[in-house]
């Protein structure tokens, strides 16, 4: 087969950890599901025990699927390819990647630093300190100033959660110098973003999200260097946040049509942006296709587009909030993002329900502020459904 490397992205997406398909004579990814390994030599086994434990990508014998899982492996490869790196290593959930993270971080310093706002369980996790590595909270313009010689990793999330503000990764990677930048890109994508082309050092998606993209699979996955990937190797050996095999296969089966979602949903979104933004129940609409989040003018440069995802704040609070969650038919009043159909949820009631009161204010996550995450279906329909919720919220408020 052609050389991965020379071609284009919608072509890497279908291709990407398929390589061998034509010498094992199959058409489909073979899925994996044994739990153990037979060793018959011994000295091989030990070996590559060892190997394997101290966090390689592969030895001889796989031994035990704690360990080491060809169908995840083969996600692993697609997704590292996409976002450009070496490597990649998958985990049971976006949480239990930024878990071995932080694990791996404690390693290398004694604190990390991160910019607000980001994922609530992010942010609770982080706060917490319940992984044993306290977190300095800082903004991009402070960064430079608080990086010192104990910071193990800078972490940021950009688009961020749920406000859409975006972060400048270049300038952030500048601030930081010679300490790691961790980028969250699940909102965005490796169709949308490169963190890693902007200077950051690790990428982590919450494979949950656009990754798997049709609501079936919990799953995390960080793409990093081979140094990187080895010190997370070795945390998920040790703690066992492992990706099932079966969610590696559908990841991996979801991939070739990431970007025809990924453009489609993002189509639509600046259909209704454009809309919401014209209700007069509506008192903003924060979505970067519109230029009224945080450097909006990164769409076109670290952005290929502005994505699916947005936030608007109703006029009238949290009752008319609750009046849209109850009153859509079509999109479904759920938390998660990033699937074939649409999804709305009530970031100061769920999400972000971890943030204390004053956190939540300062990240402008208000009473009456709703989350969208646009899918794939007809933007008409989808007007259609908002439009008579937007007409209940206007009686909410107005009684
Ligand atoms: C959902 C999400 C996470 C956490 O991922 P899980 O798969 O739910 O554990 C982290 N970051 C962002 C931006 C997310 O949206």
């Amino acid at each position: 087969m052609q050389n991965l490397g020379e071609l284009h992205q919608d072509t890497l997406a279908v291709h990407a950890g398929r390589e061998d398909f034509a010498e094992l004579g199959v058409h489909a990814p073979p899925l994996d599901l044994s739990t153990t390994y037979p060793v018959r030599d011994l000295a091989e086994g030990t070996a590559s025990f060892d190997a394997l434990v101290g966090g390689a990508a592969s030895a001889a014998n796989p031994i035990y699927a704690r360990l080491f899982n060809p169908t995840v492996a083969r996600f692993e490869q697609a997704l590292a390819q996409l976002e450009g790196s070496s490597d990649a290593v998958a985990f049971g959930s976006g949480m239990a990647a930024m878990s071995a993270c932080l694990l791996a971080a404690k390693q290398r310093g004694k604190h990390v630093l991160a910019v607000r706002p980001i994922y609530g369980t992010n942010d609770h996790l982080l706060d917490s300190g319940l992984l044993g590595i306290p977190v300095r909270w800082t903004t991009v313009e402070g960064l430079a100033a608080a990086v010192d010689a104990d910071t193990a990793l800078v972490i940021v999330e950009t688009p961020a959660n749920p406000t859409l503000d975006l972060v400048d990764i270049a300038a952030v990677a500048r601030a930081a110098g010679s300490v790691p930048v961790m980028v969250d890109s699940t909102f965005a994508t490796p169709v949308l973003q490169k963190p890693l082309e902007c200077g950051a050092k690790l990428v982590l998606h919450s494979a949950t999200k656009f990754l798997g993209g049709h609501g079936d699979v919990i799953a995390g996955v960080i793409a990093c260097d081979a140094e990187w990937a080895s010190a997370l190797r070795h945390v998920r050996a040790a703690t066992g946040g492992l990706l099932h095999p079966l969610g590696a296969y559908l990841l991996h089966r979801g991939l070739p049509t990431l970007g025809l979602r990924v453009l489609k949903a993002q189509e639509n979104a600046q259909r209704l942006a454009e809309r919401l933004a014209a209700h007069p129940a509506v008192a903003k609409v924060c979505y970067p296709g519109l230029g009224t989040v945080a450097n909006a003018a990164l769409v076109g440069t670290q952005m290929r587009g502005p994505g699916s995802l947005m936030a608007f704040e109703l006029h009238g609070g949290h009752a008319a909030a609750a009046a849209v969650m109850a009153a859509v038919r079509l999109a479904t009043p759920a938390v998660s993002l990033g699937s074939v159909d649409t999804l709305i949820q009530h970031p100061a009631g769920l999400t972000h329900r971890v943030l204390d009161e004053a956190t939540r204010q300062r990240c402008g996550i208000t009473p009456g502020l709703l989350r969208l995450s646009v899918g794939v279906e007809h933007a008409d329909d989808l007007w259609a459904d908002l439009e008579q919720a937007l007409q209940r919220a206007r009686l909410a408020a107005a009684a």
